[in-house]
């Protein structure tokens, strides 16, 4: 068997798997699966990885890294293959020109001058940009930003939401699609799931067509899925663990 083809059985069993999860999930929820978008993330995995899973009817690309992302996003179009990229990310302001380029949605929008720099470089590329407002789950989210301080992972803490999306609704080239989150390291995943659930419904007072939620990712997918998510991001269980950056 050549070393395409193994991965390709490899990529065809893992992804099987987890799609059997979101049925069940969604099954268990009273959901229909169709309602569930797989968002395969294939950081520190190559183009051609990302070429086999399009082959097995995967339609959403996640990533997370503008420098791989780049030249990655440009090799799989060049193949002729146009799946929707997201990013997912923690996202520089001055990368926000690169990403614009190449990106369909940007799931990490977590403050205001990450909006203006979208908005100003969709606008240079002649682009219109899906935006997901990145929410900080963190028990001490709130507490934190009001001192301040930044965790490092990223996401707006829920004091701030109402105000970064009416900014996204403001902004010419940006639609605001609905929100993205992490659940936090420690603890049952599915409370902070059900906080990002009300908080995507205070989102829709202000744009009733932002209806996207992105949450669940390996480890949590089920727990996502229980409260509503419309779009899971899922890595190491279709590709295989990642080895570490340097
Ligand atoms: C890497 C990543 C994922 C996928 O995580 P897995 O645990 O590998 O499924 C999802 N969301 C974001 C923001 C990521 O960076």
């Amino acid at each position: 068997m050549s070393e395409d083809t193994q991965r390709r059985e490899e990529l065809a069993t893992q992804l099987a798997v987890v799609r059997e999860r979101i049925r069940s999930a969604c099954s268990t929820a009273g959901r229909s699966p169709d309602d569930v978008t797989l968002i395969a993330v294939t950081k520190t995995y190559p183009a051609s990885d990302v070429a086999l899973l399009l082959g097995l009817g995967v339609t959403d690309i996640g990533e997370n890294r503008d420098q791989e992302a780049g030249p990655k996003v440009a090799a799989v179009r060049a193949a002729g293959l146009h799946p929707v990229f997201h990013f997912v990310g923690q996202l520089q302001t001055n990368k926000a020109g690169s990403v614009a380029r190449y990106a369909d949605v940007v799931q990490s929008v977590d403050r205001p001058r990450l909006v203006t720099a979208l908005d100003r470089a969709a606008g240079y590329a002649e682009r219109r940009l899906a935006v997901l407002l990145q929410v900080d789950l963190d028990d001490d989210a709130d507490a934190r930003a009001r001192s301040g301080a930044a965790d490092g992972r990223g996401g707006v803490a829920p004091s701030g939401v109402t105000a970064l999306a009416d900014r996204v609704a403001g902004a010419d080239r940006l639609t605001l699609a609905g929100v993205m989150a992490v659940a936090p390291l420690t603890g049952d995943p599915r409370p902070a799931f059900e906080r990002l659930a009300g908080i995507a419904e205070r989102v829709r007072t202000i744009e009733p067509a932002a209806r996207w939620i992105s949450a669940g990712m390996s480890s949590d997918l089920e727990a996502a899925v229980a409260v509503g998510a419309t779009h899971v991001r899922v890595g190491t269980a279709i590709l295989g663990s990642r080895t570490p950056r340097r």
